[in-house]
Order: C-alpha cells, then sequence, then structure tokens
C-alpha cells in the first residue's frame, strides 16, 4: 500500500502530552477505573452563571451566533479586551491593537507564526510549557531551552544575556508559570526588560494564569516601560480564570502590525473563535464574576494541602507555587527504586508507574524540560487531592 508522505514540518512535533495524559486518565475512568487525574491545567468549577446566562440570552436571540463576525472578533469584544487591559494591567491598547483567538494556545501559535522565520531563536525559560517548543519547532524555528531550576524557577538577566545571540527573535515569558506556578516579581522582569532595551527581540507574555496569584502580584511585562510595551505581545484568556477551558476563548495585545499579521494568519486557518464564545466573554471580561474570589480561597487552601501532603511522601520534595493551579514536585530521590518487579528509571517510568499501579494522574517533568520532576494540577477537589496524596505516600512506601 502506498504510504503517503507527511510534511516535515509536523515530524518535528509530538502530540501534546498533558493533553494525551488527560484523555488517558478519562479513558482508564470510563473502563470504570478510580483513576485521580491531575492531569489538565481545567478548573472543576463551573462556567459563572452571568456568563451563561449571556451565552444564552446570545443564542436566544436569533441569528446572532448563527454567523461569522470578524476573524480577530466581534468589534465590541475587542473594545472589551481593551477596556480589560486598561483596568486589570494598566496597558494603553486600541481596539485594533487587540484580537480574539481559539483559545490561549492559539493566540501563541499565530505569535509564533507571525514571528518567526527559519533558524530564529526563540528563548524559552525551562521547566516550560509543553507546546511552547512544539510551536516554535512547526515553524522552523529553533527553540533555545534556558534552565531556571537552580534560580527558583525565575528566569535571570544573566541567564538571558547569555542566551541572546544576533538570531534571537522572541523570548516567552510566563508569569504565573505553567509547570511550576512560579509568579515572577515585577523587580526580575524588570531586569529581563532592561537586557532587551536596544535589541530586536520581542516578548510574548503568557499571562493566562494572572486570576490565579496568591502570594506576591502579577505584573505585566508590557506595563513595565515604553520600551517593553512596544516589543511585548501580552497574551491571556478566558479558560483558567473563569472556568472556560470548553469555551475556546483566548486573546492577544500588541504592536499594530504584530496583531494585523495575526489577524491575517487566523483569518486563513479558523476565521473567528465560536461566536457564542464571544459572547460568553464580553460578559466575563466586563466584571468579574461573582464566584472568583471563593474559587482563589479554595485554591489556595487545595495548594497548601498539595504541598505538605506531598512534602511528606518519601523522597518528594516540592516547592510552594506562588500561582496557577500546579505544583512541580522533585521526585529525583525515587529513580533507580524498585516497585516490585519495577525499576523507576525516570520521571516517565514513575508517572507511568503511579497512573497504573497507584490510579494518580500526572505529567512526567520530561515533557516540561525538567526531568525528575512531575506536575499534578490541584484544580480537583480537596477529596481528590487527599486521597491522591494518600495513595502516592503508599506507593512510595512499597518502594525498595
Ligand atoms: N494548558 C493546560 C495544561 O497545561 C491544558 C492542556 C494544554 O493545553 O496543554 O494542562
Amino acid at each position: 500500500m502506498t504510504h503517503l508522505k507527511l510534511a516535515e514540518r509536523v515530524g518535528r512535533i509530538q502530540p501534546s502530552a498533558t493533553l494525551a495524559l488527560t484523555a488517558r486518565a478519562k479513558a482508564l475512568a470510563a473502563e470504570g477505573k478510580d483513576v485521580i487525574a491531575l492531569t489538565a491545567g481545567e478548573c472543576d468549577f463551573e462556567t459563572p452563571a452571568a456568563v451563561r446566562a449571556a451565552a444564552i440570552d446570545a443564542l436566544n436571540a436569533r441569528g446572532v451566533v448563527d454567523r461569522y463576525t470578524p476573524a480577530s472578533g466581534l468589534p465590541q469584544l475587542r473594545k472589551a479586551i481593551a477596556a480589560k487591559f486598561k483596568r486589570d494591567n494598566g496597558l494603553e491598547y486600541a481596539p485594533e491593537q487587540v484580537m480574539a483567538n481559539c483559545g490561549a494556545k492559539h493566540s501563541c501559535f499565530n505569535l509564533v507564526g507571525a514571528l518567526v522565520n527559519d533558524g530564529d531563536e526563540v528563548i524559552i525559560p525551562a521547566p516550560y510549557w509543553v507546546s511552547y517548543p512544539e510551536m516554535v519547532n512547526f515553524f522552523g524555528g529553533k527553540p533555545v531551552v534556558v534552565d531556571t531550576s537552580s534560580t527558583g524557577f525565575v528566569l535571570t538577566a544573566e541567564a538571558l544575556k547569555k542566551a541572546l545571540t544576533p538570531r534571537t527573535r522572541l523570548l516567552l515569558v510566563n508569569s504565573p508559570g505553567n509547570p511550576t506556578g512560579a509568579v515572577w516579581s515585577r523587580e526580575a522582569q524588570q531586569a529581563l526588560a532592561d537586557v532587551l532595551k536596544g535589541t530586536e527581540v520581542a516578548v510574548l507574555s503568557d499571562e493566562i494564569y494572572e486570576k490565579l496569584v496568591y502570594d506576591g502580584e502579577h505584573v505585566s511585562f508590557a506595563a513595565l516601560s515604553e520600551d517593553a510595551y512596544n516589543r511585548t505581545v501580552t497574551i491571556n484568556g478566558v479558560a483558567k480564570a473563569y472556568a472556560m477551558t470548553g469555551w475556546r476563548i483566548g486573546y492577544a495585545a500588541g504592536p499594530r502590525h504584530i496583531i494585523d499579521a495575526m489577524g491575517a494568519l487566523q483569518s486563513h486557518s479558523t476565521s473567528n473563535p465560536a461566536t457564542v464564545s464571544q459572547f460568553a466573554t464580553m460578559k466575563a471580561l466586563t466584571e468579574d464574576p461573582a464566584e472568583l474570589d471563593g474559587w482563589r480561597k479554595k485554591f489556595i487552601a487545595r495548594r497548601d494541602l498539595i504541598v505538605s501532603g506531598l512534602n511528606d511522601v518519601p523522597g518528594v520534595k516540592c516547592a510552594k507555587p506562588g500561582g496557577a493551579f500546579y505544583v512541580f514536585p522533585d521526585f529525583r530521590a525515587w529513580i533507580g527504586k524498585r516497585h516490585g518487579d519495577l525499576k523507576l528509571m525516570d520521571d516517565s517510568v514513575i508517572c507511568e508507574a503511579l497512573l497504573t499501579r497507584a490510579l494518580v494522574a500526572g505529567v512526567p517533568g520530561r515533557e516540561f524540560g525538567a526531568p525528575g520532576f512531575l506536575r499534578f494540577s490541584y484544580a480537583a477537589s480537596d477529596e481528590e487531592i487527599r486521597k491522591a496524596v494518600e495513595r502516592i505516600g503508599k506507593f512510595a512506601r512499597e518502594l525498595s
């Protein structure tokens, strides 16, 4: 049989590990296994009532959501996004400097597509979210991974200086960060902005976890200075903050010519994000839904629960993250130990063993550029977190 060849560019990427492991945990649960899935960064809360009501109103206004919108989003949504940036981040954007996308992942994808030429270097602080290097690979760029594990998961000015070359096109900033939950301080980000002065390097500031900061403050890179503003595209979305992962709306703001280029790319790929989701997003962005404060408090309690529980597990060290809803514990002390007939060779084997033998699903650190670690999402109920930690603890005590 003829084996049809794939494009070379898809050979450079792997399927998303976070999504694959989430699907795997769901499949095991569907088979009746009592799996606790701490895989995807996905809230277990319902989309706020006011947001759902706005979507229902839009649906009931016959003919409205049945149609296309402009590719970059409804004009009134672009205005609402611009107003959000002004209110929450002190950033002034004209609606033309703003666009809506099909999730913040899509915003990142469009931006990398709009900026990166073959061989261009993109600096990615590690641990990083799984999709960043893959997007760069897909578009022919070269990920330049800079390890931040010895500096509290924060990129330092010195490390940035060392990584910069004449081919550097883009720096990725993600605070609060996935998978570590690290929140980068104003001083830390300012030091990076100072290094970039006088260069041609753009910044992608992925602020999708903005509303989930528990210690410290959220800092928008673009708000640091005029220079930072002019080189930054700020990306955010409704998925994480408003329990709206399924609605698929992200958004981006930055220099007009970059947003125009991203809009052109989007107009030939997805066209507009789903119209009904745009109406829901407008509601979410216009006034913070009442539920948010309570959710934040719950996340703080869950973070404390999982961090202290994991630190009680023999051999596991877990730093306390300042934001997002992930913990990124260090499992290196387990490597080389045995669980029955199985030798724990690396974090992938540990992850697989925890899934099949302890029924707790996480994601191996190597997928985020940090072998030896595991990522668990604590966007799960207290009960699930308690049980998961107990199971990991029991598994640890069975190691030899
Ligand atoms: N961003 C979330 C995560 O890291 C959802 C899955 C994905 O898009 O990677 O779990």
